[in-house]
């Protein structure tokens, strides 16, 4: 049976793990497995930005993704970027099997402001979620409320759900097709 991999990078909190497979196996009704942590490829740190390569990060997981994993994400504490954009909050390849997603932007403290784990693990959730779905083809949304929408403010990271909306969800239910689950199926899946 298919699974998605999650793999934690360096430091990354083994509850936050948890609370984002659940999410993850509750949204897109596939199972989760966290797999061992890795190291952060050090060739992929760029000194003069003081961030990671998100690219190369990404060429890293195609080579780790086991190959019965529907899918890899990675979750980092390191800031990622891609050269056109100062930072992204995670990056996958689209239509691909893996995905990267950055917690660096994602507390509270961040942004000046008192330390909110139930606002930060939300937050991982959502990005989880959006990347996964790039993963699966899916693009942005413009539904402002659908988990595909497209954040490049944290205030649109807030503003989204963790959840697909109606026409995403019917989407990726198609591509969930091949896994054979029906977890994310409309329910009129079964008529002719
Ligand atoms: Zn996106
Ligand atoms: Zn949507």
């Amino acid at each position: 049976m298919s699974f998605i991999a999650l793999v934690p990078g360096q430091m990354v909190a083994p509850g936050l793990l948890v609370t984002i497979g659940e999410c993850v196996s509750r949204t897109i009704g596939l199972s989760v497995r966290v797999l061992e942590p890795i190291l952060e490829p050090p060739e992929a740190y760029d000194p003069q930005r003081r961030q990671y390569s998100s690219t190369a990060i990404l060429r890293l997981l195609i080579e780790l993704r086991p190959q019965e994993a529907a899918r890899l994400v990675a979750i980092t504490e390191q800031d990622i970027f891609i050269p056109m954009l100062s930072f992204i909050f995670g990056q996958a390849q689209l239509d691909g099997r893996v995905a990267l997603v950055s917690l660096a932007r994602l507390r509270q403290e961040f942004y000046g402001l008192p330390p909110d784990e139930e606002v930060f693990r939300e937050r991982a959730c959502k990005e989880t979620l959006h990347e996964l779905g790039h993963t699966f083809g899916l693009t942005h949304c413009d539904d402002l409320g659908c988990t595909m929408s497209l954040a490049t403010s944290i205030q649109q990271v807030d503003t989204k759900s963790a959840t697909f909306c109606p026409a995403c969800t019917i989407l990726l239910a198609e591509r969930l097709g091949r896994f054979g689950r029906s977890t994310a199926r409309p329910s009129e899946e079964e008529s002719p």
